[in-house]
């Protein structure tokens, strides 16, 4: 289907239309050709929904899966160049530009969609329209280009699968998404313990980072030291790593396979993977009670959402405890910390808070912190998370 200008990008504010399409099947022809370059979508994450010729070079769209929507314009493409294109030089100058959107993940690129790099901002020049122009240099076997490393639903599959074979934790399918894939719960050995922590992450598929964060945060749960040993002795921990994967698999931007923004509809549950990952936690807190619930996304800075101020939940002294020792620890690289952060909407954590009485935090990553400071910060609040669970289980009565 060359060419793919048309009315296309309109029908995308219809998510039953939508161009996005579920990638993971073979590609039986590329996306869009624009002289000699072609664009294809056929892998997991891959967003892109028109292309068309400019006298500069090709103008792509992206475009959400419903409008309006919270500025979060997922990208994700692969091109290839034709051998006869412009001269010798792969050198290509491509625009990019967003529906209801503008510019805000800065390019990453690939030559096999396994090791990214971001692209230098010389590269990158974005319009006063919102829009972006990228060049690239194309090898012969093409670039993948995306607004993030895509964490997909097969990596983060893998990633849990490992965990959960090393360390027996048990899998059951928490709910069924609109689109009829698995959203998949985890959950370590419940017998003689205490309480339970419960991690959920990708209620918004673009959020990479805070999806990085949540591998590194469980890690350092699972290390054979004597901090986690002693922790999973006293705790249950309770793993939903993917609760929009139709999501992240089409590329949206925000919401599921029905265009609803999940991380709004923890209270009114209008759809399954909400309805169905509240009952799962339902049912373990009926075995084990919840003590404290976090949810792992991203936004433009780090920041950790908790409590509001006059609030203190169960465990009590706990929210204002970690922020102390977590300050005095991370110096400069401590995230912001807000109590204020939109207490009344039906969010997966103020649902915890109101359900369960205990604390219920997100944590969001900035979209371009360093891997290694998410995974420094991550690990850091890990370890004074179970220091403080643990002091406070000591505690007499
Ligand atoms: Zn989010």
């Amino acid at each position: 289907m060359p060419n793919k200008v048309l009315s296309v990008c309109l029908l995308c504010a219809l998510i039953s239309a939508c161009a996005s399409t579920d990638k993971a099947a073979t590609e039986v022809e590329p996306f869009c050709r624009v002289g000699n370059l072609t664009f294809h979508t056929d892998f997991e994450a891959a967003a892109l929904h028109g292309c068309a010729p400019d006298t500069l070079g090709p103008v792509l769209t992206i475009a959400p899966e419903y409008a309006p929507i919270n500025p979060s314009p997922w990208y994700a493409w692969r091109v290839t160049a034709g051998p006869n294109s412009f001269g010798n030089s792969g050198e290509r100058s491509i625009t990019q530009r967003y529906l209801h959107g503008w510019h805000r993940y800065p390019p990453w690129t690939s030559p096999d969609g396994e090791h990214w790099e971001r692209l230098p901002d010389s590269r990158v020049s974005v319009a006063g329209d919102g829009s972006v122009t990228l060049q690239l240099d194309i090898p012969p076997d093409g670039l993948y280009v995306a607004a993030q490393p895509p964490l997909t639903s097969t990596a983060m599959e893998r990633w849990v699968s490992d965990l959960a074979a090393a360390n027996g934790l048990q899998s059951s399918q928490a709910a069924q998404s609109v689109g009829g894939r698995p959203v998949t719960a985890y959950e370590s050995d419940v017998s003689g313990r205490r309480g339970s922590l419960v991690l959920v992450s990708r209620q918004h598929p673009p959020e990479v980072t805070g999806g990085l964060a949540y591998q590194d945060f469980v890690e350092r749960l699972f290390v054979d030291d004597d901090l986690g040993m002693r922790f999973r002795g006293r705790f249950v921990i309770g793993l939903v790593p993917e609760i929009n994967p139709d999501g992240v698999n089409r590329g949206h931007w925000r919401t599921n396979r029905r265009g609803v923004d999940l991380n709004r509809d923890w209270g009114p549950f209008t759809q399954p993977e909400t309805r169905g990952v509240a009952e799962w936690i339902n049912r373990l807190n009926e075995r084990v009670p919840i003590q404290l619930f976090m949810d792992f996304h991203s936004t433009s800075y780090d920041v950790f959402y908790m409590p509001h101020a006059s609030d203190d939940p169960a465990p009590p002294g706990f929210a204002g405890a970690w922020l102390a020792n977590l300050n005095a620890r991370l110096g400069d690289d401590m995230p912001a910390w807000s109590g204020q952060h939109n207490p009344g909407l039906p969010t997966a954590k103020s649902w915890a808070r109101k359900q369960f009485g205990v604390v219920g935090m997100t944590y969001e990553v900035g979209d371009t912190t360093p891997r290694e400071r998410i995974r420094r910060v991550a690990q850091a609040a890990a370890e004074e998370m179970m220091k403080l669970m643990l002091q406070i289980e000591d505690k007499p009565r």
